[in-house]
């Protein structure tokens, strides 16, 4: 589900997914309070770089906090707006928030089907892909656990694996291999950067590209 904006404005065709908590800030056990609102050092940097770039920056981020009744949407959103507020004032740039209100597989008794948009499944960025008119193939997803990684490849985007947050070794972890990993989500947002400026090099003058 779309928290934010109200009316997608599509602009790129490709989009760099971000996860939330242990990704852009600090995993507090379903943080959803503004004062428990921390950027993971270098993120902030990280959103400064990826807001340089052509492309989307997009939030997708399972809030079954939401169904445990741990905290509402509304609460949810407000912590958004501040993460959004505070990545404008580094620099930064959020254009979608995409969340999943439902419980996880892991809170689920194993005959019932967890929904289609709870990581891993690709629910939201398929309808983040919709909504901004991406093609996922060119697309690159950043997360600390491997359910965004499997998220990401069952999308068809490029994934990159950071070490903050879960840093891949949550509970159940998936036997999945992301293309990158690093160590947080700036270098995350360099790898990104010189594969969009190798790209945009290569269009520019197919005689460098054979060079190379
Ligand atoms: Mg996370
Ligand atoms: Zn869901």
């Amino acid at each position: 589900m779309r928290d934010w904006p109200p009316k997608p404005s599509p602009r790129y065709e490709r989009a760099v997914f971000l996860d939330r908590d242990g990704t852009i800030n600090v995993d507090t056990h379903f943080p959803y309070q503004i004062e428990s609102l921390q950027f993971i050092p270098m993120a902030l940097d990280g959103l400064k770089l990826l807001a340089s770039l052509p492309l989307h920056i997009v939030v997708v981020a399972n809030q079954a906090g939401i169904a445990l009744g741990l905290f509402t949407q509304e609460q949810m959103s407000r912590f958004n707006s501040e993460l959004r507020l505070r990545a404008e004032c580094g620099g930064g740039r959020i254009d979608g928030f995409y969340f999943c209100p439902h419980l996880e597989a892991k809170h689920l008794p194993s005959e019932v089907p967890s929904c289609n948009c709870s990581k891993p499944s690709p629910g939201m960025l398929v309808e983040a892909a919709r909504d901004f008119q991406l093609d996922l193939s060119r697309c690159f997803l950043i997360g600390d656990k491997t359910s965004d990684i499997a998220a990401g490849q069952a999308a068809g985007c490029m994934t990159i694996l950071v070490k903050t947050g879960k840093a891949g070794k949550e509970d159940g972890a998936l036997a999945v291999e992301p293309d990158y990993l690093v160590e947080n989500l700036y270098e995350a947002a360099v790898i990104v950067h010189s594969h969009v400026e190798r790209e945009s090099l290569a269009q520019a003058s197919p005689r460098f590209r054979r060079d190379l």
